[in-house]
């Protein structure tokens, strides 16, 4: 090799090590796939609060919307791998994997992943004046009306969309589906009467369902919440085996330093022990993950066997973009 080049690269391992060094030395930008006022973007703003605080430095947080989450995670996947544009998604990143025939980014393998952040129940909701008022009743109101009926979901490979495929196929029956750019404008038109349906997370839902804005019929966990105690999970209200959460995490471009990767791993495992944030995702009813799963390796795994999870599912479902 020329001595040049020799020259160059060292230059360049010792800027990057410098860089590293003073990491965050100005504000990180956290892409948020969907809209404002949605339940990702809560998880994003809880969670930037007190990552900011830890690291003294600001994250700004911006929506970066469109077609299922796809738009946000290509520019997370091509932005400068330096630490200071990370992405925030969730479970939809593994499905948009295989529901998207083409994508600029190979899911796999494009990110520097930094931690799994939260799990998050979702819930099948309705309009408040829907005339079903348990599961059972709205099965059976599908069947005969479904072919009328809407269901909001924000885009191919929203978690809405993934858990509304699995809802109409437990149904058997297809409901036209209506594209948000988020779950916020989904649940405005949702109390608003405009749509019938979605299924969208606890981040989101609490609210409206304890207020009685929009009926709620299921939880998809395994057990009810005790926070919750009058919603039935999809399983036992009759959808036997229904179960979808949304588990969310942190990524950077491939490429990232790895004393950068390490830095806001560490930050992201003290900001889910501050008791303020616990406590605001707890109030959501949404839990943190312990601390062992905020982790670049953590977050890999998980992403690598969702993609893997979900790619037979939504095959077989036949749903896909161009
Ligand atoms: N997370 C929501 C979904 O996937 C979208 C949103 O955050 O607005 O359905």
């Amino acid at each position: 090799m020329k001595l040049k080049a020799i020259a160059a690269i060292a230059f360049t391992m010792a800027t990057t090590a410098a860089h590293a060094q003073t990491y965050p030395g100005k504000p990180i930008t956290l892409l948020v796939p969907f809209a404002a006022g949605g339940p990702t973007d809560t998880v994003a703003r809880v969670t930037a609060v007190t990552m900011s605080k830890l690291l003294g430095q600001t994250i700004i947080v911006e929506n970066a919307t469109g077609a299922g989450g796809t738009i946000a995670t290509a520019r997370a996947a091509r932005a400068e791998p330096d630490g200071y544009t990370l992405l925030i998604h969730h479970i939809g990143i593994s499905t948009a994997a295989t529901l998207y025939r083409k994508l600029p980014y190979d899911t796999k393998t494009a990110f520097a992943p930094i931690g799994l952040v939260t799990n998050a129940p979702m819930t099948i909701i309705g309009r408040p004046d829907l005339p079903p008022n348990t599961l059972a009743e709205l099965v059976t109101y599908i069947k005969a009306n479904g072919d009328k009926m809407t269901f909001g979901n924000a885009g191919l490979g929203a978690a809405s969309h993934l858990c509304g495929m699995l809802f109409m196929m437990a149904v058997g029956k297809e409901i036209l589906a209506v594209p948000y750019k988020g779950n916020g404008p989904v649940m405005n038109d949702l109390i608003s009467r405009q749509i019938d349906l979605t299924c969208d997370q606890t981040t989101n839902t609490t609210g409206p369902i304890a207020g009685k804005l929009v009926k709620g019929y299921a939880i998809t966990t395994k057990t009810r919440l005790s926070s919750m105690p009058d919603l039935p999970t999809a399983d036992e209200a009759g959808l036997k085996g229904f179960e979808v959460g949304a588990w969310h995490g942190i990524y950077a471009p491939k490429g990232t330093p790895d004393a950068i990767v390490q830095k806001l791993s560490q930050t992201l495992q003290e900001a889910l022990r501050d008791p303020d944030l616990v406590k605001r995702f707890n109030d959501i009813n949404t839990e943190t993950v312990p601390q062992d799963q905020a982790t670049p390796a953590a977050l890999q795994a998980t992403l690598v066997s969702e993609v893997d999870r979900w790619a037979p599912i939504i095959r077989a479902a036949n749903q896909f973009a161009d």
